[in-house]
């Protein structure tokens, strides 16, 4: 359904953003370490992720590469741009409404048409866009506040900050046999202080960072939501720009496409002729 695909589309954008977040405050790049498909090339690594890949391969086969649309980073910053591209994919001006390509498209990018009874006046499209207004920055600012208070959490990704932790650990209550890290730390000079003074810095670099993704997160629910809230009437079948992949597949279906028409009138013709002159070369 749409309400499910919409909120699907958001987990694409929460990935990237975590995954900014950890390469910014040089903890983790998240993408290469949750690859699900590298393990399958190399032939060995994290089970579970290679089971999780596997399984997405199987997925593919009842739905077109979900992949790349619930999960895949790149396909979220794909779907920004597409929606501003000069060159966007076009079916046809004179649409039948015959559905044939909607039922061809592997990735459900074909919006079907529809009609909008709700008549606002003038003054209610003034007053729902004002409530946009308000509704996207304290999304925004909601979002920010939750990702705020679990930066302490989050920064424990960065391996600096573990190492904090095991290190005041082991002053409250020295080990016998100190973990490789440890041994690591002391063994190179290393002292409480100055590694307080990095984690404070990580801990503060979490704490702006962490907001500024948390807000991008509240807007990208907060646009998601106002998204599904939006009902324009379309008056035929139309392709959803964000989501087409540019496979092509529609436009053969398309029993109005004229470019297919001239292509497919001008191979008949050809082939005519040739058949006429006894030879045919493409
Ligand atoms: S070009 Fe492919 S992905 Fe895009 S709308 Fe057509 S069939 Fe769907
Ligand atoms: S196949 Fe062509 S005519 Fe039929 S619904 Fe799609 S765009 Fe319209």
């Amino acid at each position: 359904s749409k309400s499910l695909a919409a909120v699907l589309g958001i987990i694409p954008w929460i990935y990237l953003l975590f995954a900014i977040l950890f390469a910014v405050t040089r903890s983790t790049f998240l993408i290469c370490r949750f690859d699900p498909f590298i393990g399958i090339f190399r032939l060995g690594g994290d089970i579970g992720l290679i089971v999780f890949g596997v399984l997405l391969l199987i997925a593919a086969i009842f739905t077109g590469r979900p992949f790349c649309r619930f999960i895949c980073p790149y396909g979220a910053l794909l779907s920004l741009f597409a929606r501003v591209s000069i060159w966007k994919a076009s079916i046809t001006p004179q649409c039948i409404n015959c559905e044939l390509c909607h039922n061809a498209c592997p990735v459900d990018a074909i919006m079907t048409p529809y009609e909008n009874k709700v008549k606002e006046t003038r003054l209610q499209g003034v007053k729902r866009i004002l409530l946009y207004l308000i509704f996207l920055p304290v999304m925004a600012i909601i979002g920010g506040l939750i990702l705020q208070l679990m930066a302490t959490s989050l920064s424990r990704v960065n391996k600096d900050v573990r190492l904090y932790d095991m290190v005041i650990q082991n002053e409250k209550e020295p080990q016998d046999m100190l973990p490789i890290d440890l041994e690591a730390f002391y063994g190179q000079g290393g002292t409480i202080e100055e590694i307080t003074v990095r984690v404070e810095k990580i801990q503060s670099d979490f704490k702006i960072y962490s907001s500024v993704a948390g807000a991008l997160m509240g807007l990208v629910i907060g646009f998601t939501l106002i998204g599904l809230s939006v009902k324009r009437t379309r008056k035929n079948y139309e392709i959803n720009d964000a989501k087409c992949v540019n496979c092509a597949k529609c436009f053969s279906y398309c029993p109005q496409n004229k470019s297919l028409k001239l292509t497919r009138s001008a191979f008949i013709e050809k082939k005519e002729n040739a058949d006429i002159n006894g030879g045919f070369s493409l």
